[in-house]
């Protein structure tokens, strides 16, 4: 098919029914929205996806009014209609400035003036003029300024992810062709909402388009946060936050196989907190998580970046400290069992923790494997319960 024909059969397609798509895809997606909505628990995330479903559910009201042009009393179909339209489209602008939680309340405040200018200067013509092609060109261009500052925002955000950034990028694009339509429109003044020429009916294909990348990508941007989330929060101890155990053996046997290459010393640190049945039994279980989530914040901050360190079990942490020997490893080891007794704790305030630290730190080398380290930092940690506790003792 050549170009020509391309263009014949695009101007074939009539803006009445693209308009029906219009209402039908908004309210599928209002539809959609809303069971998302139901089973999600993030309570931050429901809220955008509510006002993205509103919106959407008042884009599909805005178009019926539109659609029922002539069927209707102009003051519904005209200024209802575009004036839900200026509003829909303002409240997915600020669904695309919430997705990012630093944005600053300036923006917010930018998008309701826009919205504000945007009904009054389309007023101001419709009740002074009433003419066809300046309302198109007012309506696309309040579009365009709605929308086009949070697609900026997201495509140059530097915590945005690719796929954000790819769906601002389309958006922009589609909203640049809005703004051509703006342009053109007020120079033509054969233009009406169903005329259908090549210009009218591109840009309601546009629209349509621009309807299913903003959905689509909405939901799928959700779903991709929610998994990220849940895949971190199955890496971490639920009481503590810092890494569990089997994430920890995962990620220790890659630190493991790094230093054999490398030939590199490794250090494990077996922490295990001093009579903590008392603990619980004086005080009770729920101080006992707190004493718990402390020593957890204590260890992993002191620490370096590249270290790491889990609740191994119960009330014992490992720690692993890549390249370093026997003798910087005890001085961690006990650098941070000196921080946890100076711990103040802000429920009960002369309790004092104490913990028992054993060291094992070696080479690694093919006759041996993380385990052994393991094995050995836990014999360090018993020989320190055994000479007292509140101590560091190094095999
Ligand atoms: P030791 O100095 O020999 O280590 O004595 P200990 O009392 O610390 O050791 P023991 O193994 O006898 O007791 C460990 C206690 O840790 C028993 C258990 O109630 C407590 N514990 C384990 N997990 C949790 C938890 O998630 N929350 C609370 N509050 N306590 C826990
Ligand atoms: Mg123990
Ligand atoms: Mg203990």
């Amino acid at each position: 098919m050549d170009y020509q024909k391309l263009l014949e059969v695009l101007v074939k397609l009539d803006v009445k029914t693209l308009i029906g798509v219009l209402i039908l895809g908004n309210l599928a997606l209002a539809f959609l929205t809303l069971r998302y909505y139901l089973y999600h628990e993030s309570e931050h995330e429901k809220n955008l996806i509510q006002r993205f479903g509103i919106a959407k559910i008042l884009q599909a009201i805005a178009w019926i009014f539109l659609f029922l042009r002539g069927d209707i009393s102009e003051i519904i179909s005209i200024y209802l209609g575009n004036i839900l339209l200026f509003i829909s489209f303002y409240l997915d602008s600020l669904v695309i400035l919430r997705m990012n939680k630093k944005t600053k309340k300036l923006w917010f405040r930018l998008q309701s003036v826009l919205l504000a200018l945007s009904v009054i200067i389309f007023l101001f013509f419709e009740i002074s003029r009433g003419i066809g092609n300046i309302r198109i060109a007012i309506a696309s261009f309040g579009v365009f300024c709605i929308l086009v500052i949070p697609n900026l925002l997201s495509i140059t955000d530097n915590l945005s992810s690719k796929f954000e950034k790819f769906i601002g990028l389309i958006s922009l694009f589609f909203l640049i062709l809005l703004l051509l339509r703006a342009l053109n429109s007020l120079f033509d003044d054969d233009v009406s909402l169903f005329t259908n020429n090549f210009l009218q009916v591109g840009t309601f294909l546009m629209l349509v388009l621009l309807m299913f990348v903003n959905g689509t990508g909405f939901l799928l941007i959700m779903y991709d946060r929610s998994y990220k989330l849940l895949k971190a929060s199955s890496n971490l101890d639920p009481l503590t936050q810092i890494y569990n155990r089997s994430f920890f053996m995962n990620r220790a046997e890659a630190c493991y196989q790094r230093a054999l290459g490398n030939q590199e010393s490794l250090s494990i640190l077996f922490i295990d907190i001093d009579s903590f049945k008392k603990a619980n039994d004086n005080y009770g279980h729920l101080f006992g998580d707190k004493v718990l989530k402390m020593i957890a914040k204590e260890i992993s901050e002191n620490i370096r970046p590249l270290d790491l360190c889990c609740r191994f079990g119960g009330e014992e942490f490992l720690i692993l400290l890549h390249d370093t020997n026997n003798e910087q490893a005890v001085l961690a080891g006990d650098r941070i069992r000196e921080k946890i007794q100076n711990l103040v704790f802000e429920e009960n305030r002369e309790f004092k923790c104490t913990v028992s630290v054993g060291v094992y730190s070696d080479q690694p080398d093919s006759n041996k494997n993380l385990q052994h380290f393991i094995d050995h930092a836990d014999q360090a940690l018993y020989i320190a319960k055994e000479s007292g506790k509140n101590c560091v003792i190094s095999l």
